[in-house]
């Protein structure tokens, strides 16, 4: 654990703020609906050991049923989304991906086995980061553009490789709620960021190990609602982290569609894949 002094002296990426861009259709806001589709790997680091075969099922359960009622919905409302998939998982479940893909939508890294960048040492960074582009290019066609971090953890060396390996962005941060460049000592990425009340998992987080949250559908359906009318007035984008186990059973669905239905009634918010926001950010 480091002190307060050592926290004050890690070497930060230097934050650049980006012109506001014309968001497509003339909207006044952007949305970006992002997905973590973390499966059995997920589990991984929080897991007792041996991991139970229960709570390995229950990360099943977003593979088998969550993502495929997350991709009808997003379907019905002709919404593309963003899916942050490790390469392990692309690698034991091809036809996952596959899914996403045939609706339309894209696949961003996110890592290979889940580790937590700041908790392994630079060589299984590096495994993490090369293993997941190969995955992730063997399945899809291309190298992925965009990155979200396991457990929204960086380091200068994720930054090192990613700018190494040609990333264009980031979604981990926290330090606006704007699209931002960071720049720092090995290059520049683009930053979308990500906070814990747009996430569902903290609404949700139970475990029979440590307990935790059961909140009803309406405490995310009225926070995120929120959020996006506050995007809507100050023009700006905002990215929404989901994840098919989570938001994908029965009735946690609710607020998933309670915000994009939202955003139609406003007709007035585009829904961006982050890999459009980057090219509209230029
Ligand atoms: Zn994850």
């Amino acid at each position: 654990m480091t002190s307060d002094g050592d926290h004050a002296t890690i070497e930060r990426p230097r934050h650049e703020p980006l012109s506001t861009p014309t968001w497509p259709g003339g909207a006044r806001a952007a949305v970006s609906l992002t997905f973590d589709v973390d499966g059995e790997v997920g589990l991984a680091a929080e897991a007792p050991r041996p991991a139970s075969l229960t709570a390995i099922s229950e990360r099943a359960y977003g593979l088998r049923r969550g993502l495929e009622r997350v991709l009808d919905l997003l379907a019905r409302n002709d919404v593309r989304g963003t899916f942050y998939v490790p390469g392990a998982i692309a690698d034991r479940h091809p036809d996952t991906v596959r899914a996403i893909l045939a609706g339309g939508h894209e696949i961003g890294h996110h890592g290979y086995r889940h580790h937590s960048p700041n908790r392994i040492d630079a060589r299984l960074q590096r495994d993490e980061i090369e293993r997941g582009i190969a995955s992730l290019e063997a399945l899809v066609g291309e190298r992925p553009r965009g990155y979200r971090s396991p457990w929204w953890e960086l380091t200068q060396t994720t930054y090192d490789l990613l700018c190494e390996h040609g990333f264009a962005y980031d979604s981990s941060c926290m330090e606006d709620d704007r699209p931002h460049r960071y720049r720092h000592a090995s290059g520049s990425l683009l930053e979308f960021p990500v906070h814990w009340c747009l996430d569902d998992w903290p609404y949700y987080s139970w475990s029979g190990d440590h307990g935790g949250n059961l909140f009803a559908p309406s405490a995310p359906t009225e926070v995120w609602t929120e959020e996006l009318h506050r995007a809507r007035a100050e023009g700006r984008h905002a990215t929404y982290t989901l994840h098919p186990e989570v938001t994908g059973r029965g009735n946690r669905l609710a607020p998933l569609e309670s915000l994009i239905r939202a955003a139609r009634d406003a007709s007035d918010v585009a829904f961006v894949t982050h890999g459009e926001l980057a090219r509209l950010l230029g």
